[in-house]
């Protein structure tokens, strides 16, 4: 246990702020690294979960219940997809796109990213770019390969007719709070289209934070899968992948997946959002953090990375002193995905508190 003995031990949380055992206050700017989209002990999401504790808990694979119903009716009022199926992670909504992608094409290449993430399980992680991530769990799936992100020609180089599926992170979160170029992402529509593929768009990061409620909006392309995680359910575990296709009954599955309590969650915390305007108002609470140590801002609505001249990590570690969490996305950005309920004066407060601490 001498592992976590440094870090910052937290024992509440109430909207945007958290509480550390001493009683000192910090705004929370990651959120659970971007899970807690309303912020933390919201009383309308905690009730409809203690609600549905006491109605039903779970249902097993092989019922169906209303709460999943309902869930998805909600969340068909902000994108249209045929199918849908539930996990509890990211991972596992990555590991499922993975699957379906082998499946429906019967080709086996996987082209992902550099500087991509995509999750810890094996196939997730044979996506993921990091060494660090990998080193020492290798063999990985056999059949992944990566390409530079953001470079269209390695793009056309990349993708054939063997080619089962590209997956890509419209920001890429992890590698750096990176947008995909527009021209990039036309050019992975247009191929995987013209070979028979499949294109994966993987918003466990980057949903509901850009101003769309998936930031693939912005591109105007159509996926052919979405995977979906991190703030759905505002911390109840959940992992959904998104298709047109549909997948034999039996081939896939999940024990805990899509149980009535999760469905509930999601369900809650989207009619929130859409209540709220939550996902229209990130736009306008965005930030850009000026100052000799920083190269850029960039990211878009509340989904924020400030690369510094220098390593971001000690930075951290002050901010923190001055009671703002954030945390890093490689070596030298300021990670910021704070929930979406936060005001533009606490976001303005942000600033001023990061560029104290960076120009002090
Ligand atoms: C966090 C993340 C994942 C993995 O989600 P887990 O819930 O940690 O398994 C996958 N893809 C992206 C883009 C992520 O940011």
């Amino acid at each position: 246990m001498s592992l976590y003995k440094k870090r910052l031990k937290l024992v509440k949380g109430e909207g945007v702020y958290v509480w550390d055992e001493n009683g000192n206050k910090y705004l929370d700017a990651i959120a659970g690294i971007g899970v807690a989209i309303l912020g933390h002990s919201n009383e309308e999401l905690a009730s409809a979960i203690n609600e549905q504790m006491k109605k039903l808990v779970v249902a097993g694979p092989m019922f169906h219940h209303e709460e999943k119903d309902e869930a998805l009716e909600e969340l068909s009022r902000f994108l249209s997809f045929e199918y849908a199926y539930f996990g509890n992670s990211g991972t596992e909504a990555v590991e499922a796109a993975l699957k379906f992608a082998r499946l429906y094409t019967g080709k086996k290449e996987i082209i992902a990213m550099t500087k991509a993430f995509h999750g810890r399980t094996f196939g997730s992680l044979s996506a993921t770019w990091k060494k660090k991530y990998r080193e020492g769990f290798e063999p990985l799936v056999p059949g992944f390969k990566h390409i530079p992100f953001n470079n269209v020609e390695a793009a056309k180089d990349a993708i054939t007719k063997e080619t089962a599926a590209v997956i890509v992170e419209p920001i890429q979160g992890e590698g750096g709070i990176i947008p995909a170029k527009a021209e990039f992402i036309k050019t992975l529509r247009d191929l995987t289209q013209d070979n028979g593929a499949l294109l994966i768009v993987d918003e466990v990061q980057s949903a509901f934070r850009s101003g769309k409620f998936l930031a693939i909006e912005h591109y105007k392309i159509q996926p052919d899968i979405v995977t979906m995680g991190k703030g759905l359910a505002n911390g109840i575990p959940i992992g959904l992948t998104l298709t047109n296709f549909d997948v034999p009954r039996g081939k896939h599955g999940s024990t805990f997946g899509g149980n009535p309590l999760a469905c509930k969650a999601m369900e809650t915390t989207l009619k929130i959002l859409r209540r709220e305007k939550l996902i229209e108002k990130a736009e306008e609470k965005s930030i850009s953090i000026e100052g000799d140590k920083v190269i850029m801002t960039r990211g878009k609505g509340l989904m924020l990375g400030i690369l510094l001249k220098e390593n971001a990590g000690k930075y951290v570690e002050k901010l923190q002193e001055r009671g703002l969490l954030v945390n890093t996305a490689g070596n030298k950005v300021i990670r910021l995905l704070p929930p979406l309920i936060i005001t533009k004066e606490q976001m303005l407060w942000v600033k001023e508190t990061i560029e104290g601490v960076l120009n002090g």
